[in-house]
């Protein structure tokens, strides 16, 4: 499961042959890390004139703890860019971004961070300045695929009246917890929010429902919502009860073996969380990969089942019932499969596309209820999943992505741990990829 490549490519004699062969050079990625900073080093903060997000975004910084500069100074080193790019309102005005960017495109640190704000087309007053706001995307994913060195690049549109919201968005971006996360357009929408009393422990508090979680991302994501300070339900078939166990009792939290395909499952599932439930993420999933054309039909409908259908049958029951309500948190796993289909995987591509149906039409209709609904779209994940490809694909997969390596397990579960946020109130009805910015589907 291990990738041995980037082990041999951080030694140090494997730094000097990758340099001089010019082979892929996969960086050492900045993770989670309790004991240190936000970011690596200072943030330079700057804005088109008329932005309407410097200034939170500065008293937001301030709370983090982090140094913030407004003007670049020679030599100095970045530990994340931050800017604001609202108040461009035409295309003339995108000559702002060149002036903030290009002299210091080359001093960011390692693992550091480009993020830069804007308002949402679909929000802005006039074509024009639609035009220029779209525009942003291109840079941004651009300097995701220039900077290298495990630097990540995303572009935040933030609603007029989503200052608060950002806090939590602003400090995942920033941190260790996105190391996989790169060249993404995130939506914050307006309202207010409760932000966590301890950024530490978001979750204290609140019961999280994890589908799949014996093994892989799941397990991951137990593991973090449970730091997070959840109390973890663990869910997985019976089959894999002994791992489950084993996940659940290392969280301190509860297991319960259910196969999600069996009729009775939501009804099951129910009963079991008379209490309500406050996150529910829906990890569970099935591959049985076959061309179309040598597809049999269980293999189409197992996939469906599991992927797609279970996770609309169980947010109806527990929606409908009232078990997860006001300040609730849905979390889909999907997968860039879903969003640039996949030769051999046409029931796959065709399920997890399906996540990010549920995504767009629930959120709205959840937004009534106080509940988000989110999905993550992993790339190419270290897990026993992908163990079992071949290996010219796998190391395809691994390194067709600006980190040039596969992303962990603990990726996905931090970026499905920001969605969780209660600090994410107005964070809905995103897909998020979790992908090191692959090439396929980008
Ligand atoms: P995995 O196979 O290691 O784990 C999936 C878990 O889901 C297993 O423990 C399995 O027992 C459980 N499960 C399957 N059917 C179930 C059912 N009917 N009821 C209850 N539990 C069931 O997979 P993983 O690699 O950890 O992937 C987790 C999720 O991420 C999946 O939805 C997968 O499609 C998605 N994903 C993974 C990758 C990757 O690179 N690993 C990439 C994109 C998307």
């Amino acid at each position: 499961m291990g990738d041995r490549y980037a082990s041999f490519a951080n030694s140090d004699l494997g730094r000097t042959v990758v340099r001089r062969l010019g082979l892929p050079d996969p960086p050492r990625l900045r993770r989670h890390d309790p004991s240190a900073p936000l970011t690596p080093g200072p943030v330079l903060l700057g804005a088109a004139s008329g932005g309407r997000l410097a200034c939170p975004v500065r008293e937001l910084l301030g709370r983090t703890g982090v140094d913030v500069s407004g003007a670049a100074e020679d030599g100095a080193r970045y530990g994340a860019l931050i800017f604001d790019a609202t108040g461009i309102v035409d295309s003339a005005g995108l000559r702002a971004l060149y002036d903030f960017f290009h002299p210091v495109a080359r001093s960011v640190l390692g693992s550091g961070r480009v993020i830069v704000l804007g308002t949402a087309p679909e929000a802005c007053g006039s074509p024009r300045e639609a035009t220029a706001q779209r525009a942003l995307e291109g840079l941004v994913r651009s300097i995701g695929k220039e900077f290298g060195r495990g630097i990540t690049a995303q572009l935040g549109y933030v609603a007029p009246g989503g200052e608060e919201a950002l806090e939590s968005t602003l400090r995942f971006l920033l941190s260790g917890r996105s190391a996989y996360v790169s060249g993404q357009v995130i939506r914050v929408g307006a309202g207010a929010v409760t932000a966590p009393a301890d950024w530490a422990r978001p979750l204290a508090g609140k019961v999280a429902l994890i589908t799949g979680a014996a093994r892989g991302i799941g397990a991951a994501t137990a593991r973090v919502l449970a730091r997070d300070g959840a109390e973890v339900i663990a869910l997985d078939v019976p089959a894999a009860g002994d791992d489950l166990a084993g996940v659940a009792n290392e969280v301190r939290g509860r297991a319960l073996q259910l196969d999600l395909t069996a009729p009775d499952a939501p009804e099951r599932l129910a009963a079991y969380l008379t209490g309500g439930v406050d996150v529910v993420v829906h990890n569970a999933g099935i591959t049985r990969d076959k061309t179309l054309a040598r597809m049999d039909a269980a293999r189409w409908d197992s996939v469906l089942d599991v992927n797609l259908s279970s996770q609309e049958r169980i947010n109806d029951v527990l929606v409908e019932r009232g078990l997860i309500g006001d300040g609730g948190r849905i979390v889909g796993v999907s997968s860039i499969a879903g969003i640039a289909g996949n030769r051999g995987q046409a029931n796959y591509a065709t399920s997890k596309a399906g996540v990010i149906g549920l995504v767009r039409s629930g959120a709205p209709v959840l937004a009534d209820r106080g509940i988000t609904i989110n999905a993550v779209a992993p790339g190419f994940i270290e897990t026993a999943m992908t163990a079992r490809m071949p290996v010219l694909l796998r190391e395809a997969g691994r390194r067709m992505n600006s980190m040039a390596q596969g992303g962990l397990p603990v990726d996905v579960a931090e970026t499905v741990a920001w969605f969780a946020s209660p600090g994410s109130g107005t964070v809905s009805g995103n897909v998020v990829r979790v992908c090191g910015q692959s090439l396929l589907g980008a």
